[in-house]
């Protein structure tokens, strides 16, 4: 069955592009040029695999949607990228702290957003998938075991350290800022702080030995493993 899109973008040159491509590509895609119209469709049930949302729109703009998307409990979760342009790097955060799973800047190659967008139908299927074995940078993981290692060599992780390098392997080159790591932590049974995930990160770096770099920290956004 093709996987469905829902464009939510008031350029018109920008959005049938995208569609045009992502057609050509196999998905199936539906337009619309506000957020107050994309919110509607979908709780009337229209039910999509993907949301490519630009985040500067009349009316309700990108942040808003993400917001009251995600706070809509009735809604399905499905990934959401942000279409932005550069200067927007303050609303990218609040995006991705809204629930935005990743972000695109313009302007933007077919060929970076059709990958991105495979990225994401990919990381959503393989987390419902329990006890996988994902990997990346020769970092290999075992979820349902909670083992993670180098080569032969085990890394001794806390659940902390643990759920954010799954994060980062299932997604390289994505940026997450805290607070989407804050809310992907659970288990632990405490609240997580700022500066709690910063410390996780310099733990997890020193962890990762060799590797350590690969761990980048993205100015004023957050932290992300190399692409
Ligand atoms: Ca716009």
């Amino acid at each position: 069955m093709k996987k469905r899109i829902l464009i939510i973008e008031d350029e018109d040159s920008i959005a049938e592009l995208v569609k045009f491509n992502l057609e050509k590509n196999g998905f199936e895609c539906e337009r619309t040029d506000s957020g107050e119209a994309a919110l509607k469709m979908l709780q009337k049930g229209s039910s999509f695999d993907l949301i490519l949302l630009d985040l500067m729109l009349t009316g309700m703009d990108g942040t808003d949607f993400c917001r009251m998307f995600r706070a809509d409990t009735s809604l399905r979760q499905i990934p959401i990228i942000m279409l932005t342009a550069r200067s927007e790097e303050s609303d990218i955060v609040s995006g991705l702290e809204f629930g935005a799973n990743d972000y695109i800047t313009k302007p933007f190659s077919q060929r970076v957003l059709l990958a991105r967008v495979r990225a994401q139908l990919r990381s959503g299927q393989a987390s419902s998938e329990p006890g996988v074995k994902i990997g990346a940078h020769g970092i290999e993981m075992d979820t349902e075991f909670h083992e993670a290692k180098i080569g032969s060599k085990q890394l001794d992780l806390t659940a902390n350290e643990f759920e954010i390098l799954e994060m980062f392997v299932r997604a390289p080159g994505r940026v997450f800022s805290r607070d989407a790591i804050i809310k992907n932590l659970h288990g632990d049974g405490y609240p997580v702080t700022d500066r709690a995930v910063d410390v996780a990160i310099a733990n997890l770096r020193k962890k990762l030995g060799a590797k350590a770099d690969l761990v980048e920290t993205v100015r004023g956004v957050g932290y992300r493993l190399a692409k």
